[in-house]
């Protein structure tokens, strides 16, 4: 399995304003900087974008993406999401004032895009992936998502603090191979991660023991103004299998013993 952070800032760096990763390049787990992607061809190739949840560094550029790739003719995008997360996108978003009512303009022979409700725990097939949302603990209602390809599974928690059910739902998936597990804040503004759903460093840390497994922890969503700091204090826990995620860099996952 290939996965790409894609980046948000320009020139490329590890500052991380939005969120979309990109897995074999036919699929996409949210929206924050999809739509940014120079390379026409690169969005194009993309059928499925999962959105975790509907906060806006993770949407930002699901309305310029639409844009972007449409082309008359029945075949469209999919946007798969918790029902209410569809729901937002079209009251707040596609409502004929941000944006042109992409869903009411559809028609079956020339769709913008397709929507698909996601259930908690149901898996869904796309792409030659296997994909299992599991609810997380974040401000507001939020999927992680697990994604498989038969070889190596890799998990997507998106936003979220403390959690428990997404770490039992992994301690049973052998194939595991890394979590792209996110650090908002540094431990000086625990209260605000506590209060707004997201980990500190020290959240961060217990979250690796509740797994107890030998697997990558990639380290994303670390807030600009704090990331150096946030780095700082990891660097100091010396955690084992612990990175900074790099924005643009291809993580190629493979069974073991390739
Ligand atoms: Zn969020
Ligand atoms: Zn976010």
């Amino acid at each position: 399995m290939r996965v790409e952070l894609i980046p948000s800032s320009q020139p490329a760096s590890d500052r991380q304003f939005l969120v979309s990763y990109l897995i074999d390049d036919r699929l996409a787990i949210d929206a924050g900087s999809i739509g940014l992607l120079a390379d026409l061809g690169r969005q194009e190739a993309v059928e499925h974008v999962f959105i975790t949840h509907q906060h806006i560094d993770h949407i930002a550029s699901l309305p310029i993406f639409l844009e972007n790739v449409y082309e008359p003719g029945p075949k469209s995008v999919e946007v798969l999401a918790d029902p209410t997360v569809l729901q937002f996108l079209h009251n707040d978003l596609f409502n004929g004032r941000i944006w042109p009512d992409f869903l009411a303009l559809s028609t079956p022979d020339d769709p913008f895009l397709i929507t698909v409700p996601l259930e908690a725990e149901q898996t869904v097939e796309r792409a030659g992936l296997t994909v299992t949302p599991i609810p997380v603990s974040h401000a507001v209602p939020t999927l992680g998502l697990v994604v498989d390809d038969g070889e190596s599974a890799v998990a997507f928690p998106s936003d979220t603090g403390p959690t428990d059910r997404l770490w039992d739902y992994l301690a049973g998936v052998e194939r595991l191979r890394a979590v792209f597990l996110e650090v908002s804040f540094p431990d000086s503004m625990a209260e605000l991660a506590g209060l707004s759903g997201h980990h500190c460093t020290t959240t961060f840390a217990a979250e690796l023991a509740k797994l107890q497994r030998d697997v990558r922890w990639i380290v994303v969503h670390r807030k600009p103004r704090y990331a150096e700091q946030i780095a700082a204090e990891l660097a100091a826990l010396a955690l084992p299998n612990v990175e900074l995620v790099q924005p643009g860099q291809v993580y190629e996952f493979l069974a073991p013993g390739h």
